[in-house]
């Protein structure tokens, strides 16, 4: 990025963009910030504390395309107007996490990609790193961005969890080891609909790897299986699978209720009752950060320890309270289908399931076998339930509308007896009735208090 013209310019003023605003004026670009809509407080103030120009509510197109390098946010769509001409004036653009890279100096990478289970797996990867003593932060989607991280108080290990957003515009971004823990159809909206382009965006998170680094992968998600008929990847790969019958002579697998990962000279055995976090989903979660962890040199034994102390994040089957012998579970950030999969597939009591929301085109037909097996009333909870009817009428005996969480908790606690459990695992955005799946979480587990 050595050029005459220093002006970078960041397009969007959110964690991402601040964070990039601030790595770039440390490193002495001339920084400009845009927003087209309302700049939070938090940021507008690190913004000006910092010195850095910008502007909200508007775009100055001119300046704008007078940019050597422009970082865009990645909530921001291409097809935006200010995109569309940013790429026609044919503008190198980066996301933050490339510009990120590009000042990490000598330290570690652990990027952590898929559909579901980023955030526990980043937590945990970053659990087993810390505990063992390595100087690590936790950045990406999940907190403080890379970027800010970088300017602010750099680490040996950074552990990042990246969205599919967030690859698509990366140059150079190169991890000392990758995580690709599944791939699902998801964000469809911003790939025209084309599942094919998803998966493309997810591996390119290989694309700059060498032979010294690393691609953990799952050997059972048939869309990666496909992508690699068809493409190949120079890291070296480490694959971790559920299905009983792979004979890995490396990688992560589980049999008999035993986890176990083979790497190097030592090969890590624990019981899944052992691992603090819970259900099929999170088996795949610890084989992938129990993988990184062994390549990023930790022993056996720390690991061991580690998963067992692991604290899970909230609204990701969180339990929420037991009234009256029945439980209640927030999986508030369900948001997908195959994430209610997963959910249903950990309850073996029978289950009052709140699904709904924002509908991002969901395919309900994966889960009806389980849900026919293990779900005994549905609680809507969305403006639009049209497809969860749709779906499900006639599998499940009793379908309830409701409009807000307290409604549906109430209305499935009187669905319920002893010994039942309420699961809010919604599989669609919340964004029709709450302001976030944390506002959804929240507001389920104040009802629960109440009852
Ligand atoms: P992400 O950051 O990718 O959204 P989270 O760890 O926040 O992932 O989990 C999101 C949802 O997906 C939760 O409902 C969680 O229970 C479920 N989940 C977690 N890990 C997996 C996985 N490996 N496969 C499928 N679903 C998962």
């Amino acid at each position: 990025m050595q050029n005459e013209n220093k002006q970078l310019v960041i397009l969007g003023a959110a964690e991402s963009g601040v964070g990039a605003a601030l790595l770039g004026k440390q490193q002495g670009w001339d920084v400009f910030v845009s927003d087209g809509g309302t700049i939070k407080e938090q940021y507008r103030q690190t913004l000006q504390d910092a010195g850095i120009e910008y502007e909200e509510g508007k775009h100055d197109v001119q300046r704008i395309l007078g940019a050597a390098c422009l970082v865009k946010s990645p909530g921001i769509s291409e097809k935006t107007e200010i995109m569309k001409k940013v790429r026609a004036a044919n503008i190198l653009v980066c996301s933050e996490i490339e510009l990120g890279y590009r000042y990490k100096g000598s330290s570690k990478i652990i990027a952590i990609t898929g559909s579901n289970g980023k955030s526990t797996t980043t937590k945990l990867t970053f659990h087993l790193l810390k505990e063992a003593g390595y100087d690590v932060a936790m950045v990406g989607n999940i907190g403080v961005s890379f970027a800010k991280q970088i300017a602010e108080q750099p680490h040996e290990w950074y552990v990042i969890e990246i969205s599919s957003f967030q690859l698509d515009d990366i140059h150079q971004f190169k991890p000392d080891i990758a995580v690709l823990l599944n791939i699902t159809p998801d964000h469809l909206d911003r790939y025209d609909y084309n599942f094919e382009k998803y998966v493309a965006s997810k591996f390119r998170i290989t694309e700059n790897q060498d032979s010294n680094d690393h691609l953990v992968l799952n050997k059972d998600d048939k869309a990666i299986q496909n992508y690699l008929h068809n493409h190949t990847t120079n890291a070296r790969t480490i694959y971790f699978t559920m299905d009983e019958h792979e004979e890995l002579t490396e990688g992560a697998f589980v049999k008999k209720e035993q986890l176990h990962i083979l790497y190097g000279d030592e090969q890590l055995d624990v019981s899944i009752h052992d691992l603090a976090i819970k259900g099929k989903h999170n088996q795949y979660n610890s084989m992938a950060a129990g993988i990184s962890a062994r390549v990023a040199g930790i022993r056996k034994i720390k690991i061991r320890e580690s998963f067992e102390t692991f604290e899970g994040l909230d609204h990701r089957l969180e339990f929420a309270g037991t009234v009256k012998g029945v439980d209640f579970i927030n999986d508030s950030k369900a948001t997908n289908v195959n994430s209610v999969w997963f959910a249903l597939e950990s309850m073996n009591k029978p289950v009052i399931l709140i699904l709904g929301g924002q509908d991002k085109g969901n395919d309900y037909t994966e889960i009806a076998a389980l849900v026919e097996e293990k779900v005994k009333a549905i609680v809507c909870l969305g403006v639009d339930n049209t497809p969860i009817h749709k779906a499900f009428e006639g599998l499940v005996p009793v379908m309830i509308d409701t409009m807000s969480a307290k409604e549906a908790v109430t209305t499935a606690f009187e669905c319920s007896e002893r010994g039942d459990v309420v699961l809010l695992s919604p599989g669609c955005a919340s964004f029709d009735l709450f302001k976030n799946y944390e506002d959804r979480g929240n507001q389920f587990k104040e009802a629960v208090k109440e009852l």
